[in-house]
This record gives C-alpha cells, structure tokens and sequence, in this order.
C-alpha cells in the first residue's frame, strides 16, 4: 500500500495555521519520519490521513484511491498515540481485538489473530492481565499490536515513544522498525526526536509552519547535515 498527499492543505477555521501545499509519497512498507517543532502541524497532518479532521484541499491517497470522502473507520488505518490510548478497563487482549471487533470478526479469529499479535510484540504471556498493570513499554506494544490487528493499509505513529524513558525507548525503536518491516507496513512517524528519527526512518521529512521543507533519506543527512 502506498500514501499519496498530493498538494494538501487545510486551515483551522477562522485561523491560517493548518498544512499548506503538502506533497508527500509513501511508498509500500517505507518508514517515513515527519519532524517539526510543536505547532508546526505534525499532528494535523496525521489527523487528515487518518480521517479525524476533514475539509483539507488537494488529494489524499491510499494506493491512488482518494480518502477525502472515506470515513475514519473505513479508511484501514492503524494508528498509535503518544498516550497509548488503551482502554483500560479491557484486558491486554481485549485491547488488541477491539478494532476486529468493531469489523465484525467473529469471536474465536479475533482471538486467535491478538494472541498471535501479542506474541510478536513479546507479550504473549500477558493476554489476560489488565492494562494498568503493564509498564509504559509494554503498554506501548499492546497498542502497536493493536494497530497491526486490523492488516492496516497505512501505520501512524504519532510519537509512540515520548511517554518513555530513554532506557526503554531505543529498545522499543528497534522493536518498532523490526515489527514495521516484518509487516511491510506503509508507515509515517511524527517525532520531535530527529535523533530517532535519523534511526528509525528511510526517509525523513521537516514541517515547518505548515510547510514540508525538505525529504532525504538519514545517510544524506549524515553526509551533508
Ligand atoms: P504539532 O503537532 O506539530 O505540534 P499541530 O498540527 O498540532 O502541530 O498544530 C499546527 C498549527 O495549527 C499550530 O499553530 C496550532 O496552534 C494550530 N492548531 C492546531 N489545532 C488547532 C485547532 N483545533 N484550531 C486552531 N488552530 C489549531
Ligand atoms: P500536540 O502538540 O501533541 O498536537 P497540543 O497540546 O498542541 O498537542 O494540542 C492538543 C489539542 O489542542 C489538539 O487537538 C489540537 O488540535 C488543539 N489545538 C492546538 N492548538 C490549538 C489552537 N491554537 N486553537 C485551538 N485548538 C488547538
């Protein structure tokens, strides 16, 4: 699955901050970080992928069908939140089916299909335990397994690692990019971090004010910062 934007821009009502002219290709199973200063619309570009805020101009791809009319759950977008956003009344596995349980998937597959997640992200022995009993890391990879629970068309992380401690994040980056390439998950990363960014990324992109400045990929980068 690839991710077109394609000259997208949208404005807050009543305001001139929001994206303007953003052109951006994602290709099959391609990591692309987006980094930028708070404000600088890293969030609105997510929320206009993912559906959550709509009226943007331009086109918004996935494998060149336009999403512009596409509802948030019919779009087929995994996404996870700096916050983790688990439910935590539910248990781990409960988590990780609750969006094939929202598309009808009968009990039994849904199962079937989060416990085998859980095992992917290392926490098969946690299926049953509650939430809130898990650490921050382990929290993080229940909602990685959850976004991947769904066979999503495109992957948002929307600075998955921030809430962590350094000690645990760049074991969870490399966790992260293993578990994104074994899928071939088409992905955007918005991070603040350009160190793991520069890490995690085949290619990198900077917004600035609403505005994409630049792509390269993290070794031109290094070679000519
Ligand atoms: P980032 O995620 O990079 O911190 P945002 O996408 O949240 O940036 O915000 C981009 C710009 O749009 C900022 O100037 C922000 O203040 C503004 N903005 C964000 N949400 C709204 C909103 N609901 N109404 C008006 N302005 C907003
Ligand atoms: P982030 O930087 O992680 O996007 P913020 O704390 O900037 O988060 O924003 C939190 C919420 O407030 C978002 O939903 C965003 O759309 C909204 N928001 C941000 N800036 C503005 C603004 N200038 N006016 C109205 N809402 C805003």
């Amino acid at each position: 699955m690839s991710l077109l934007l394609d000259n997208v821009s949208y404005n807050y009502p009543g305001s001139t901050h929001g994206l303007h002219d953003v052109s951006l290709d994602v290709r099959t199973g391609e990591l692309v970080a987006v980094i930028g200063p708070s404000g600088s619309g890293k969030s609105t570009l997510l929320k206009l992928v993912s559906g959550l805020e709509t009226g943007h101009s331009g086109r918004i791809a996935l494998d060149g069908a336009d999403m512009s009319r596409t509802p948030v759950h019919q779009r087929h977008i995994g996404m996870v939140f700096q916050s983790y956003a688990l439910f935590p009344h539910l248990s781990v596995l409960d988590n990780v089916a609750y969006g094939l349980k929202l598309r009808k998937v009968a009990v039994a597959e849904r199962r079937r299909r989060a416990q085998e997640l859980l095992g992917i992200v290392g926490l098969g022995e946690y299926a049953q335990r509650a939430v809130a009993q898990l650490s921050g890391g382990q929290q993080q990879r229940v909602a990685l397994a959850r976004a991947l629970a769904i066979d999503p068309r495109a992957l948002l992380l929307d600075e998955p690692l921030s809430a962590l401690d350094a000690s645990v994040r760049g074991h969870l980056r490399d966790q992260i990019r293993s578990i994104q390439q074994r899928f071939n998950a088409t992905t955007l990363l918005v991070t603040h971090d350009q160190e793991e960014a520069l890490v995690m990324a085949d290619r990198v992109t900077m917004l600035k004010d609403g505005r994409l400045l630049q792509i390269a990929t993290p070794r031109d980068i290094y070679e000519n910062p």
